[in-house]
């Protein structure tokens, strides 16, 4: 009895090691320096110019690694543009250097006033108040070439979702009308004036909604104390004048890069890995002393768009037991667009998506180590930590957990929806000076990394995304974590 037991596990024990040292030996088969040191050498180059959200370089990069993942052989998703190309609308407004409105003899201006589409303009006219400005609102209306005056939301609708819904409508309708203006009169004492101000105030990138009309009128929120609406309501036409200057436009449209390799069991290929990372950066700025200006960006984040290329190519070749989704990013140096509109728009679901691995980097002040921000989160933990060390590095967790990285990176959207989701991180034992010589600095270029550390770090990646993947038990948030509750939603009881 004993014997056998003996017996029975010395197989056993011999068995997983012979697993493992293939996972390894495949690791090691795919994972190369020069190859790493040729696309971190061209991603991070001056060609490319920082990588930055509306520039050729960035388009550049996309192109790349998607003929990266055609040449690896990992598939097109279904739904994707060309099957790599997931579209990101964005756009950027400047804000007005004036905008004045005046309504009957009243002027708004300042605080007063929130521009969700507006264009220079300078105009007085009679304008047309058309109640709550839904469709039938329109009936025997002409406003073609004219101002409208609305009251914000709807009788039944006034909270604060709802408001937006239907102000997105409603610039449809004077889009279709062919009014130059939709002004939505909002009653003084919404309590939500302040955050819809702070929300609509800040000269920034933001996501642009899929069903929002493109160009269309001059579209304004107005907060007014004057008793504005009892006087609208009396239905006559109302002087109006509007005056904005100083608007600069910008609608762009970015690219996720995407590509899916089928798991290789019946059963846990219905479930998806996400391996991702950004590879967009912050372009050209002001020159150093040297003279550089441009932000190649080499650790944030062509080495995480590396440890994503890796795992394709790797697991291209050697498929894994769940079915692997990588995805790189646009837009996350313009506040973390890129894989919001991605947890929005998903191209596999949700559900699906048992965990998300993500890379993102700042630099490194250790070789000895991979740093994973949210590494004892997840009961992936193990596998991890067993990766890297049998590839001569120790995995820690998050040095640094006031500065909240966990929540700064991609890996938060797919976080907040309930997918576990830490990030691979090249080690670092603390944030302090020595990254900062790099992070987000003229100085962040290929020539300065060390590839030797290099490559076990992407080995290490690549050899913990097998495990992960390769595991009978699915990976799930520690009990107790905050956002366990997100995940218990969003699987059920699988
Ligand atoms: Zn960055």
């Amino acid at each position: 009895m004993r014997k056998t037991i003996l017996i029975l596990s010395a197989l056993f024990i011999c068995h997983l090691s012979m697993a493992q040292s293939s996972d390894l030996e495949k690791v090691k088969a795919t994972v190369e320096k020069e190859e790493i040191k040729s696309h971190i050498f061209y991603l991070a180059s001056d060609e490319l110019r920082g990588r930055e959200v509306g520039t050729p370089g960035i388009e550049k990069a996309a192109d790349y690694i998607a003929a990266e993942f055609k040449r690896y052989g990992v598939k097109p998703v279904p739904g994707a543009d060309n099957g790599y190309f997931q579209q990101v609308l964005l756009k950027q407004a400047s804000l007005p250097n004036k905008i004045k409105v005046t309504i009957s003899e009243k002027d708004f201006s300042g605080q007063q006033v929130a521009i969700f589409n507006a264009e220079n303009i300078e105009k007085v006219t009679q304008a047309v108040y058309l109640n709550y400005g839904m469709s039938d609102d329109y009936e025997g209306a002409d406003v073609k070439g004219k101002i409208i005056l609305v009251k914000a939301g709807a009788p039944d609708q006034t909270d604060q979702g709802s408001l937006f819904k239907l102000s997105l409508q409603k610039r449809g309708f004077a889009q279709a009308a062919g009014a130059i203006a939709l002004i939505e009169v909002h009653d003084y004492n919404a309590q939500y004036w302040g955050s819809v101000k702070g929300y609509l105030s800040h000269d920034k990138m933001t996501l642009r909604d899929k069903n929002e009309p493109v160009g269309g009128p001059v579209h304004l929120w107005v907060n007014s104390n004057h008793n504005l609406l009892d006087e609208l309501e009396k239905g006559a036409e109302v002087s109006t004048g509007l005056v904005i200057s100083g608007i600069d436009n910008n609608r762009l449209t970015s690219r996720n890069v995407v590509g899916i390799v089928e798991g290789t069991d019946p059963k846990l290929k219905n479930e998806y890995i996400i391996y991702s990372a950004h590879y967009d950066h912050v372009g050209v700025g002001k020159p150093n002393a040297e003279l550089d200006s441009i932000f190649n960006g080499a650790r944030d984040n062509a080495v995480g768009t590396v440890t994503v290329l890796s795992a394709a190519e790797n697991i291209a070749k050697y498929p894994t037991k769940r079915s692997a989704l990588f995805i790189l990013f646009t837009a996350e140096e313009k506040g973390l667009l890129g894989s919001k509109w991605y947890v929005e728009n998903p191209l596999v679901p949700l559900k699906q998506a048992v965990y998300c691995f993500n890379s993102d980097n700042a630099s490194y002040n250790d070789t000895t180590k991979a740093t994973i921000v949210g590494l004892e989160r997840t009961t992936a933990s193990q596998n991890i930590k067993e990766a890297c060390s049998a590839i001569g590095l120790t995995a820690i967790d998050d040095p640094a957990p006031e500065q909240n990285l966990f929540d700064r990176s991609d890996n938060v959207h797919f976080a907040t929806k309930g997918i576990p989701a830490p990030t691979f991180s090249l080690g670092f034992t603390a944030f302090d000076k020595e990254l900062f010589k790099y992070y987000h600095q003229v100085t962040d270029n290929p020539e300065t990394l060390n590839y030797d550390y290099l490559l076990k770090f992407f080995r290490a990646y690549v050899l913990s995304c097998r495990k992960i993947a390769n595991d009978e038990e699915t990976p799930v948030w520690v009990e107790g974590d905050k956002y366990y509750e997100a995940g218990q939603e969003l699987y059920g009881d699988r």
